[in-house]
């Protein structure tokens, strides 16, 4: 029996490798146990996108040919380390995207996936068609902002092809590398796992047509960056820095990453976040806690396009945790990001 269940398992085929589950060492081990059988299968990333697809084939073909109701068919998934694999060198363009646009920073809770999440939700209300990826292995934070955190990528056929469906938040398309690896993941496998997810995620998503794809990236400089720079044609970047950050020396090496050799990315601009304060109780008052002006001479300096400046406000917090982003929300919020999405817009035509 256990040779038939085999034989029944190598006909079904891992759709990204294209080899069958039992050559490829997915099947880990077959048990048969009082008219049961238990299928332990192992794949190679946290929550590879076709376990369920195979789940389901598994069984459906092995009710279909024994005499075994699916409920006594019971299917486990382990997840093994991932291999790091070498980068493919090189750039693709995503069919039907018109432009990509990199969100970078220098440092981490400078307001990065905020301020992607809520230039989505303008670009979104000026009447385009927006995706985010959200790359940011070490807090992916697009699926709260949104609150699609429950959200599980399944595969499909779609035209003979495989694809990974993004969820549709807001009429807004997400892929995130929070579907993938979990909070709970070994700090050690992160950057192989999100690698070889990451890779996935670009390649297999499928978006439909967009305008503009923001991609929300890790901060800092690192692996993650040059696999999303040599895997996706990236139209620009912008930089998102807080007026304490910006004279530090991080911010320069984001903007030298992207204008490094052989990368060429043009810097559309960068955006000053938490540019002040204003209490609630007076509106009219400013309180500049971290300086003023900053971003504005780094990016004379640095021959960079400043693209405007974003206060301290509550319902910008408030919207983050809430899973709607204040700029659909707060007419002053949104009246900052419609601001510097206009300019971003008008850049990326000009020079990118
Ligand atoms: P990063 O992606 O750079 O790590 P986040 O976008 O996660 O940073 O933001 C860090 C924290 O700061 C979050 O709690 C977010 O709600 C808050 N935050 C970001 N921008 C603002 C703002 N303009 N006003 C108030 N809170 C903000």
């Amino acid at each position: 029996m256990e040779q038939k269940i085999k034989k029944l398992l190598s006909t079904i085929v891992h759709p990204e490798s294209g080899r069958n589950i039992l050559e490829s060492g997915i099947v880990e081990r077959v048990d048969l146990q009082e008219g049961k059988i238990a299928v332990t299968l192992r794949f190679d990333k946290a929550r590879d996108p076709f376990a369920l697809k195979i789940k389901h084939q598994i069984q459906e073909i092995l009710a279909k040919e024994l005499p075994f109701d699916k409920e006594r068919i019971t299917v486990f998934f382990k997840e093994a380390a991932p291999h790091a694999q070498q980068p493919a060198g090189r750039r693709t363009q995503t069919g039907g995207i018109g432009k990509i646009l990199a969100v970078a920073s220098g440092k981490g809770g400078v307001g990065k996936s905020t301020v992607t999440a809520n230039l989505a939700l303008i670009l979104r209300n000026m009447g385009y068609r927006v995706g985010i990826l959200d790359a940011d292995i070490y807090g992916p934070s697009q699926p709260k902002m949104f609150g699609v955190e429950d959200y599980l990528p399944e595969a499909e056929r779609i035209d003979g092809e495989d694809c990974i469906l993004p969820a549709d938040a807001m009429d807004i398309k997400l892929m995130s590398i929070g579907f993938f690896i979990k909070p709970s993941d070994a700090l050690i496998w992160r950057d192989a796992m999100a690698t070889n997810a990451l890779r996935q995620m670009i390649h297999q998503t499928k978006w439909g047509g967009l305008d503009f794809l923001l991609i929300d990236l890790p901060p800092g400089t690192g692996g993650v960056h040059l696999a999303v720079i040599s895997e996706l044609k990236i139209t620009g970047a912008v930089i998102v820095s807080t007026p304490q950050q910006v004279a530090v020396a991080d911010v320069r090496r984001g903007v030298e990453m992207f204008r490094a050799e052989k990368i060429e990315i043009p810097v559309v601009g960068i955006i000053e976040n938490m540019a002040w304060f204003t209490p609630k109780e007076l509106p009219e008052n400013r309180y500049y806690l971290f300086g003023r002006g900053g971003a504005r001479a780094f990016a004379e300096k640095n021959d960079v396009p400043f693209l405007g400046e974003i206060p301290i406000v509550q319902s910008v917090m408030d919207g983050s945790e809430e899973g709607r982003p204040a700029a659909g929300t707060d007419p002053m919020v949104e009246s900052c990001y419609r601001s510097i999405a206009e300019k971003i817009v008008e850049n990326m035509t000009k020079s990118c």
